[in-house]
């Protein structure tokens, strides 16, 4: 499951002006909506609002059932522009991967599972040989 997703009842809003050109219709202008997720470090609910520049095309169909690559226009039906796949592809790519509630956020004990963000545990201080193991394996990514 990701992280963040847009509601299924979420109020989307699509804001584009469309004009055509030979060829097709062009959309240009923004799509927003809502967002929730959870903190990457401490689970809590995290959200915002996402709005996204889009400047698709949507151009006749060649073939039925052809996938669409990225850069490609969107299907335009008959005469029909279906802005509901350009919204949904262009708010999947600004959804944030690893939300963090806030930047500061402590997370949870990885021990107790106590939210260090309401204080701190009880959990002695002194490092679990395992724990520093870990923490030399991971110090080379930096953190
Ligand atoms: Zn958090
Ligand atoms: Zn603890």
């Amino acid at each position: 499951m990701l992280s963040a997703s847009v509601p299924d009842d979420a109020d989307v809003e699509v804001s584009v002006e469309l004009s055509s050109y030979p060829g097709g219709v062009m959309a240009a202008g923004t799509v927003s909506a809502p967002w929730k997720g959870e903190c990457r470090r401490c689970g809590g609910p995290v959200g915002g609002r996402l709005a996204v520049g889009v400047r698709e095309r949507f151009e006749p169909g060649t073939a039925a059932g052809v996938t669409r690559d990225d850069g490609d226009a969107y299907e335009l039906g008959d005469d029909v522009v279906d802005l509901e796949p350009l919204a949904r592809d262009a708010l999947l790519l600004e959804l944030p991967l690893a939300p963090l509630c806030a930047d500061a956020c402590r997370g949870l004990c990885p021990r107790c599972g106590a939210d260090l963000n309401a204080g701190d545990c009880s959990c002695p201080a002194d490092v679990d040989p395992r724990w520093s193991a870990l923490d030399q394996l991971r110090s080379p990514q930096g953190g």
